[in-house]
């Protein structure tokens, strides 16, 4: 992969674009008189004070985040969820209506509707009904405009990972583009994930999150981890403020309590297990697929309604019955033990027998 170069794949008015210079970008230090961004000198409305902007480039966060994943700060880009870095890569490397990407489904939903927002093509090459990768489909796929090939591992909505293997081959095969690991739930699986190739391979962008493992859905907090020169061409397009003061804050918070996730991790895998256990008891499951993440796919007949059945009941699981794949399907989301005990109850109940079992 020693040829490949970055330059050659983003769109050229991104290459000469003159970024926009904040305030707090031109002058760095901590300390001095700052009368430089029109900030307000008394303080805020507020009880906390949020006067001053945020660090543009997250660097005490990128710091921390290296030492964990054992990076350099220079290959993390820091954006507002992981949905920001998708949409931002697509905006760098993709040409409207021209170039395209590849996705697997069933996957993730963001890849494509940021695709098409951008006015970026989507080209689909479905799983194998066990949820693997149709490896072969893939590589003769990769063709000049593909520019960028979306693989989710552990997969959302099935759960599983993805061979290594075929990841690997996908990465050495792909010439025209970048390859973009989606590893929002690798902290729920027994895999290590693809950080540590980064060296080896310029076209490998990786994707984490703070919402899952870290349980941090609702501070917009999500980290890409790529070459230096793809990091530096986000940085380049990404809004100069992009990450707030509190999030910057209660990220760094968060990774100095790795001890508090990995115990959650630990709880949320036993009642996956507890929750898989019981639901295979339950004469209408038709099958659990093996998940490696924080929420189990379920194949039961009648999905549709037994969704509409629970919604009653105010327990909300995530419908995926029409989706390619997954046809009578639930996504459920592992809840606290209690929670998961009201939707086992839940399910006990249903009266099959009933015409309408909605109503029973
Ligand atoms: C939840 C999830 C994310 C996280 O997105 P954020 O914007 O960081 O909250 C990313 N990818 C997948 C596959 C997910 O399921």
């Amino acid at each position: 992969m020693t040829q490949w170069n970055v330059k050659d794949f983003v769109r050229p008015h991104i290459l000469t674009l003159t970024p926009y210079a904040s305030a707090r970008s031109e002058y760095r230090g901590e300390h001095g008189v700052f009368l430089d961004a029109n900030e307000n000198p008394l303080g805020s409305a507020t009880q906390v004070a949020f006067n001053r902007y945020p660090d543009p480039l997250q660097q005490a966060l990128k710091d921390r985040l290296a030492e964990l994943r054992r990076v350099s700060p220079l290959q993390i880009f820091i954006g507002n969820g992981s949905d920001e870095a998708i949409d931002l890569l697509m905006r760098a490397f993709c040409e409207p209506r021209q170039d395209h990407i590849l996705i697997m489904p069933p996957t993730y939903g963001m890849y494509s509707v940021s695709a098409a927002i951008n006015q970026i093509d989507t080209i689909s090459v479905p799983l194998t009904p066990s949820f693997q990768i149709q490896l072969d489909t893939v590589l003769t796929n990769l063709v000049p405009g593909c520019k960028m090939v979306f693989i989710c591992s552990p997969n959302n909505p099935t759960g599983n990972l993805l061979r290594d293997d075929d990841i690997h081959h996908i990465i050495h095969t792909q010439q025209h583009g970048l390859v973009i690991v989606d590893e929002a739930y690798i902290d729920f699986s027994n895999s290590k994930g693809f950080v540590s190739f980064l060296d080896q391979y310029p076209n490998l962008v990786i994707l984490q999150t703070f919402s899952k493992a870290w349980g941090l859905a609702g501070l917009r907090l999500g980290a890409a981890y790529a070459h230096p020169d793809i990091i530096d061409i986000l940085n380049r397009i990404k809004p100069p403020y992009n990450v707030n003061t509190y999030t910057q804050e209660k990220g760094l918070e968060a990774l100095s309590q790795t001890a508090k996730m990995e115990e959650m991790i630990r709880t949320i895998l036993d009642e996956r297990q507890r929750l898989t256990d019981r639901l295979a008891q339950h004469p209408m499951v038709q099958e659990i697929y093996p998940s490696e993440a924080n929420f189990i796919l379920v194949k039961i007949p009648h999905a549709e309604k037994i969704y509409h059945y629970l919604l009653k009941k105010l327990i909300i699981v995530r419908n995926r019955a029409k989706v390619f794949l997954c046809e009578d399907c639930l996504r459920i989301s592992i809840g606290t033990s209690q929670e998961n005990d009201v939707l086992l109850e839940a399910l006990e109940h249903i009266n099959y027998e009933a015409k309408d079992f909605i109503s029973g």
